[in-house]
Order: structure tokens, then C-alpha cells, then sequence
């Protein structure tokens, strides 16, 4: 017969023996769950950092692809996507305000013709060569210059007045025959010329900033038919 003392004894051995069983399992339950967490945890992390490098690279990747895509191959100058991206970055400094603006549109005279005696390949060394020039006075002049496609280029400028718009334009003009390039086909000179039509405006937005460039066309139109090598600004008024 078990009296009740050692009876009272086991039920209490009992419950203590239950009570560290259990609590050890929790703990060990717990303790694994925590483990399992902090694992989670240290490799979620790791996956954030690794994304967050990633995404990094990307904008990166991105930034360069968005460069490249903005400067002409063969000329190494802005093309026309890089020419409209800066239109975009001066329109948004303007802020609806007025402020000056000129552009220039140049076209290499009688080209067509340089290509056809000299061969391609020392046609694109031409137009590699006044684009340095260009790039050159655009730098000078805190001016912006672009290859907008074939061997035509635009030269764009905040702040300048006609006055000093035509000073540019003769600059070119100077530099490119001073690169004395022979062009025995030119109707015009000896050596390779540029036509050039310009335009000042007052403008508050891109629109009007478009619509200057169109007006510098339009009078490189007048100098191409009027003889070529050489310019003609207009003024254009913002209605
Ligand atoms: P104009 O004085 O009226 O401007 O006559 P042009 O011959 O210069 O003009 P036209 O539009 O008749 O010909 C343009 C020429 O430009 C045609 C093409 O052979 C040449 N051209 C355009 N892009 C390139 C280029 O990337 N490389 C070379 N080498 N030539 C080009
Ligand atoms: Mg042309
Ligand atoms: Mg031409």
C-alpha cells in the first residue's frame, strides 16, 4: 500500500517533471521558432541589400543607356533625343517665366556633292570635325549644340540678344572655313561652308521654344536660296 504522503510526493514529482517537460519542449519550440525567425530575418535582409544593389546597377545601367541613346555615334555631340532633353530641362527652369531664347540651325553647303567626290568616309570626317568646332564655341558661349540628323546641327542658347546670336553665327562661320576642308564642287568656296538661319525669341515654354528652332529653319531656307555660306537671324514674336 502506498501511503499518502509518497503519494502527494509522486502527484507533486508528477507535476514538476510535467511542468520542466513542458516547459522545456516550449522553450525548445520557441527557441527553434526563433532561430527559424532570425534566419528569416538575417536572409530577408540580405535579399533587400542585394535588391536595393541591384536596383542601384540599374539606375545606373539606365542613366548610361539614357546618355548614350542622347549622343550622336559618329560625332560624339548631343542628337536630337539629347537636344530635346535639354529643351526639357530648360523648360522646366523657366517656370512659366519669360526668358531669351536663340537657336541656330546650320546645314553643311553643297554636301551631297563633297560625298560624291571624296566617298563617304571622309564625308563623316567632315561632319566629325565640325562638330568639334561646334562643341567648341558651344562650350565657349555656355551655348548647347546638336547633331539634328544628316549635316544639319542646332545651336541652342538662353539669355543671348540678336546681337550676340549674330556674333555666334559669324564665329562659325570663321571657325568652319578656318578648318580649310578643300571642296572642289562647292559652287560657293574652295572649302567646305555652312548655311545658317537664326532666331531670338521671348519664350515661356517648350512650345515656343519648338517653334523658335522652326523660324531659325525657315531663315536657313532663305540663306540656302539666297546663295548659301552664310546667315540670317529673324526675331520672332510671341503672340
Ligand atoms: P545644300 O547646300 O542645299 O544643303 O546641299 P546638300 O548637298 O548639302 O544637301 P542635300 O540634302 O542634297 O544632301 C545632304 C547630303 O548629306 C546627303 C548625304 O550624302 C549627306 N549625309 C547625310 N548624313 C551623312 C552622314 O552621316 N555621313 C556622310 N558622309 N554624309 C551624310
Ligand atoms: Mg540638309
Ligand atoms: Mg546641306
Amino acid at each position: 500500500m502506498v501511503d499518502s504522503s509518497s503519494f502527494d510526493y509522486y502527484i507533486q514529482l508528477y507535476y514538476v517533471v510535467t511542468f520542466v517537460s513542458v516547459t522545456l519542449l516550449v522553450s525548445r519550440v520557441m527557441y527553434k521558432a526563433f532561430c527559424d525567425n532570425y534566419e528569416s530575418n538575417r536572409r530577408l535582409k540580405k535579399e533587400i541589400e542585394t535588391n536595393h544593389l541591384l536596383n542601384q546597377r540599374l539606375k545606373e545601367a539606365n542613366q548610361r543607356l539614357e546618355i548614350i541613346a542622347s549622343i550622336d555615334e559618329l560625332t560624339k555631340i548631343s542628337n536630337r533625343r539629347g537636344l530635346h532633353i535639354h529643351m526639357d530641362n530648360l523648360e522646366s527652369n523657366l517656370n512659366d517665366n519669360q526668358q531669351k531664347f536663340s537657336s541656330i540651325v546650320m546645314d553643311i553647303d553643297y554636301f551631297k556633292k563633297y560625298n560624291d567626290y571624296y566617298g563617304h568616309n571622309p564625308g563623316d570626317k567632315v561632319l566629325e570635325n565640325i562638330a568639334g568646332v561646334l562643341s567648341g564655341i558651344a562650350k565657349d558661349t555656355s551655348g548647347f549644340v546638336a547633331r539634328w540628323g544628316g549635316e544639319e546641327f542646332v545651336y541652342i542658347i538662353c539669355g543671348e540678344n540678336m546681337e550676340q546670336i549674330g556674333s555666334v553665327c559669324k564665329r562659325v562661320q570663321e571657325a568652319v572655313y578656318n578648318l580649310k576642308i578643300p571642296h572642289p564642287q562647292s559652287e560657293v568656296s574652295n572649302y567646305v561652308t555652312l548655311s545658317m538661319g537664326a532666331c531670338s525669341s521671348n519664350v515661356s515654354n517648350r512650345k515656343e521654344m519648338q517653334k523658335c528652332i522652326e523660324q531659325a529653319d525657315k531663315a536657313l531656307y532663305n540663306v540656302k536660296t539666297g546663295g548659301r555660306n552664310g546667315y540670317s537671324y529673324v526675331s520672332m514674336i510671341v503672340e
